[in-house]
């Protein structure tokens, strides 16, 4: 049976690079994949999809016909494609079992879905959850959540970073792998270390709080006053989270680390099979 793999992250992430990249890896190995597209709003995709929202919408008639802005285009869209979604399955399923008038077809190993950079269009819409539920009762579902390392490099913005997966795992409630995209730039090592050692973290914002006491204003440096006691509160219940996920780090332009992320996918999608899937069938 395929595992999907789901990738979602901010706008800039570097998302569609990392298509691009698993994508080619798998053609690669000679393990096409086969792969599904649900922005409406992107002009220009480096790889190819099987099945692509926009064959079905168009975002820009959709924005005219309904009076919408850029956000409501997107979930319209999503809306309208998400009326086919037992299409959708039934082709994957196709796909994912062998197909007896051609034998030399493999089925696929891995279904990969872009999703829209506005994130919240899709994690926390209807559509999006009818989309994820659909995939999730059919196949293995892992969520890949794609993140700029350069940007979460500070105790405050790994922070933020690492609540807003936390808000995506539990509004999943998939098994989820946290990719540090950009490892050309900026090692995702501090972020390893930071998840996995507590004191680490403290030290980092300590760390911050002193640099703020020879600079900068009082109380507007992360580790000071208020913010410094609600990051170290944070942090504690963010060590439970950090138990759930796996980590990896990458970079999607100069293809390092993808073996790990697969390692990971494989991981994940066992672990679907052994806590998740129970789960589901007992709901059903
Ligand atoms: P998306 O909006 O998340 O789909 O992001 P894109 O894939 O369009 O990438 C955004 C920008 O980040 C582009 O300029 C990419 O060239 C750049 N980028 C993506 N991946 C990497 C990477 O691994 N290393 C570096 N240095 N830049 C990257």
């Amino acid at each position: 049976q395929p595992v999907v793999v789901v990738c979602v992250g901010m706008a800039g992430a570097g998302k569609s690079t990392f298509m691009h990249r698993i994508t080619s890896h798998l053609h690669a190995t000679k393990e096409p994949p086969y792969v599904m597209n649900l922005d409406p709003a992107i002009t220009y995709s480096p790889y190819q999809s099987n099945i692509d929202i926009r064959d079905s919408v168009n975002y820009k008639k959709v924005m005219e016909e309904y009076n919408l802005g850029p956000n409501g285009g997107i979930m319209t869209s999503l809306n309208l494609f998400t009326t086919k979604v037992d299409q959708v399955i039934g082709l994957l399923e196709k796909r994912a079992a062998p197909d007896p008038e051609n034998p030399n077809r493999k089925p696929v190993k891995h279904i990969l879905v872009d999703t829209p950079g506005q994130i919240e269009a899709f994690v926390w819409s209807a559509s999006g959850s009818i989309l994820l539920d659909s995939l999730a009762s059919s196949f293995p579902t892992v969520i890949a959540y794609v993140i700029d390392t350069p940007r979460a490099s500070s105790t405050s913005t790994f922070m933020s970073n690492m609540l807003y997966a936390c808000s995506i795992l539990y509004k999943t409630k998939l098994p989820m792998i946290i990719v540090f995209n950009k490892t050309d730039v900026k090692d995702a090592e501090f972020a390893r270390e930071w998840m996995t050692d507590f004191e680490a973290f403290q030290a980092a914002l300590e760390n911050d709080q002193s640099n703020n006491a020879f600079g900068g204003e009082e109380g507007s440096g992360h580790g000071s006053g208020y913010m410094g006691s609600l990051l170290n509160s944070m942090s504690l219940m963010l060590e439970e989270f950090y138990r759930h996920l796996s980590m990896v780090g990458v970079s999607a332009t100069q293809g390092t680390g993808i073996d790990d992320f697969f390692e990971a996918v494989k991981e994940k999608a066992d672990e679907f099979r052994r806590d998740y899937q129970p789960e589901l069938d007992r709901k059903r």
